[in-house]
């Protein structure tokens, strides 16, 4: 710490102590080079992170909301709980290094950039329930994405699997999913 006085970067720490209510530390510093002591607070750097929706408006981020999406899309398959709160604490670091106010398809995009490294099922599941194929492009980009290695069938049955098909995917109609996986755009 640069002193006040004669601009030295050599200081000391000569007492150092937290606020009564442990979110802050004041400490007290002596400069090696003129003695002039002055007092430094380090306290933590709270995040008020907001997000943008759809429609415009804005909520506090809640990072048990997103863990719980990413959680959901795991769901049944074999990913530690360390790899989705590796992965949860990495997304809310990238985004609190962003800005105050993060759009709600900027942290999807960023779900996804993870997922699509760690199990392409959870990555399509998250893709298509979460997304509530509001955007269907996106989902079949995202399927051209991992190219023709996901036969499409074992897809289907992989990413609705008998017991969420009927609560997840009742907004979509059948005929529309079908259309979604197996429309070809030819633009891979
Ligand atoms: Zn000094």
């Amino acid at each position: 710490m640069r002193c006040p006085k004669c601009g030295s970067r050599d200081d000391k720490v000569i007492d150092s102590r937290q606020s009564r209510d442990s979110s802050s530390i004041r400490r007290r510093r002596e400069c090696l080079k003129c003695k002039y002591r002055f007092t430094t607070y380090e306290e933590i750097e709270r995040s008020d992170l907001r997000v943008v929706k759809r429609d415009r408006t804005h909520e506090p981020f809640d990072r048990r909301k997103l863990a719980g999406s990413i959680a959901k899309a795991f769901e049944k398959r074999s990913t530690s709980l360390l790899t989705l709160e590796d992965m949860v604490e990495e997304i809310v670091h990238e985004l609190e290094t962003t800005g105050r106010e993060v759009p709600s398809s900027v942290i999807g995009a960023k779900v996804l950039e993870k997922l699509r490294g760690i199990d392409e099922v959870a990555y399509l599941r998250y893709a298509s329930v979460y997304q509530r194929f509001q955007d269907v492009d996106q989902f079949v980009d995202a399927i051209h994405t991992l190219g023709h290695r996901v036969k499409t069938n074992a897809l289907q049955r992989e990413l609705f699997p008998p017991e969420t098909a009927q609560g997840e995917s009742a907004t979509v109609p059948a005929r529309s999913r079908d259309a979604a996986i197996n429309k070809d755009h030819g633009r891979v």
